[in-house]
């Protein structure tokens, strides 16, 4: 039984010591005090299915023992700076890590986080190129430091502050895209931008495969093969930002780039790598990495021993509990479900996405897609009465992000859908 601060003891604080800038989704927010595998608990015991899992920062499912276990162990042995002394915690992690990327990526920096991760990734891009010129997508998320949030897609995610020298390509977005599905259609923009707005020659092309704060948007098949072609050609560097869409939970795929089967220059992670322990890496090939051998390169934390432990860990756990395999069968599944609610309920424009990464769009109008910002308020809010948490996402705001931990199992799926089910008849 838990014993401590009350949610509204909480809430006071919060605003009283705490950001201003804070939000949360619900109309009570929820006071979580523990969770086990794809369940949290507030503070009475009452049970949640976690459908967003932490904004999909748990892949191996909460307080998972193995990497509970790895964290505890590490931090009674060693818990220091990475980068005076010699550590196995680390080295073991980077070779494990790079033996999930194909081709040449096989060298690894760490960072605490996946705004970090692409930060370094486009300085690395822009060393080697000796071009400054970023090319991003409209809709995407990178992160809320200088480099990121410049080549971040979204006026609700800028500030007004400089970010330089990044071109915004058209998205490849199948449902409010002109071109619909046809990827190389919207390659050409990219092209485009490369020869009207640059010097025809650029730093970088950074894209998720699967926008997650976007909305869960899946990019139009043959997208990305052609735009790497305009890249390369372009002397850039192909960066894949795999901090959702990574870590087995597209399922049919390890990696979110893969499904477009494109190898980057550069992939940058966060979120699951750790299973929510702060943990970032970029990895790129030994000619991409020498850049940072022109000067001092130091992150004090980035590849801690407690936290590359709990790395190692989350890689054996994917392996041992069949976890990709699961996220494709029950994603699958679920995704089937909600295809089912859609022909049932008007107000369901879209639903989208791969295995544990799934979005459902939420219109008043179907021809019009109008966002139905108010709509997805309420059912979310009445979701969470239900017992269920799911994320909601996309410029609009309209749209339900499903990201649960990957152990997520079919019984998860029913609950969350006849959830929705039950909600929408009343509205
Ligand atoms: N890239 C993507 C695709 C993300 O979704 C996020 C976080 N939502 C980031 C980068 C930034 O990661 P962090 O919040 O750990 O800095």
């Amino acid at each position: 039984p838990y014993d401590g601060p009350s949610a509204d003891e909480i809430m006071a604080k919060r605003k009283e010591f705490l950001s201003p800038s804070f939000f949360h989704f619900y109309k009570k927010p929820l006071h979580v005090v523990a969770g086990k595998r794809q369940y949290l608990f507030d503070e009475e015991g009452k049970r949640y299915v976690d459908a967003f899992g932490g904004i999909a920062t748990v892949c191996c499912g909460h307080c998972h023992p193995d990497v509970v276990d790895a964290i505890v162990n590490q931090t009674k042995r060693l818990q220091h700076s990475t980068v005076l002394y010699l550590n196995s915690a680390i080295a073991d992690f980077a070779e494990a890590l790079a033996s999930k990327l194909p081709g040449d990526l096989k060298v690894v920096f760490f960072t605490n986080s996946g705004t970090e991760a692409n930060e370094l990734a486009i300085m690395m891009a822009r060393l080697y190129t000796g071009c400054h010129d970023i090319i991003s997508l409209r809709n995407g998320y990178h992160g809320n430091a200088a480099g990121t949030m410049g080549a971040t897609g979204q006026s609700i995610w800028k500030f007004n502050v400089v970010q330089s020298g990044v071109h915004h390509a058209m998205n490849p977005d199948p449902y409010r895209g002109v071109f619909g599905s046809e990827g190389e259609m919207y390659a050409k923009d990219v092209q485009d931008l490369i020869d009207f707005g640059t010097s025809g020659n650029v730093a970088a092309f950074i894209s998720e495969a699967i926008q997650g704060v976007g909305g869960i948007v899946e990019l139009a098949p043959g997208y990305l093969p052609a735009v790497y072609g305009s890249i390369k050609k372009a002397g850039g560097l192909c960066i894949a930002d795999e901090v959702q869409s990574g870590f087995a939970r597209t399922g049919s795929h390890f990696w979110g780039f893969e499904t477009q089967g494109v190898v980057p220059d550069i992939v940058t992670m966060a979120k699951s790598i750790g299973n929510g322990i702060p943990l970032g890496a970029v990895v790129t090939t030994p000619q991409i990495a020498e850049v940072l051998t022109r000067r001092n390169y130091f992150n004090t934390f980035g590849g801690n021993p407690v936290c590359t432990a709990a790395g190692l860990a989350v890689l054996k756990v994917i392996e041992k509990e069949n976890l990709q395999e699961n996220a494709l069968a029950v994603g699958s599944y679920l995704k089937d479900r909600l295809l089912v609610l859609k022909d049932k309920y008007e107000i369901i424009g879209d639903v989208r996405g791969r295995g544990l990464m799934l979005g459902v769009e939420l219109v008043t109008d179907r021809q019009l897609k109008t966002p139905a910002k108010a709509e997805i308020l309420h059912v979310l809010d009445q979701m969470k009465e239900l017992g269920v948490l799911i994320g909601k996402g996309g410029f609009y705001g309209n749209v339900f992000r499903i990201t649960p931990p990957l152990c997520f199992t079919k019984e998860d799926a029913d609950f969350l859908v006849d959830s929705m089910d039950y909600i929408m008849s009343k509205m």
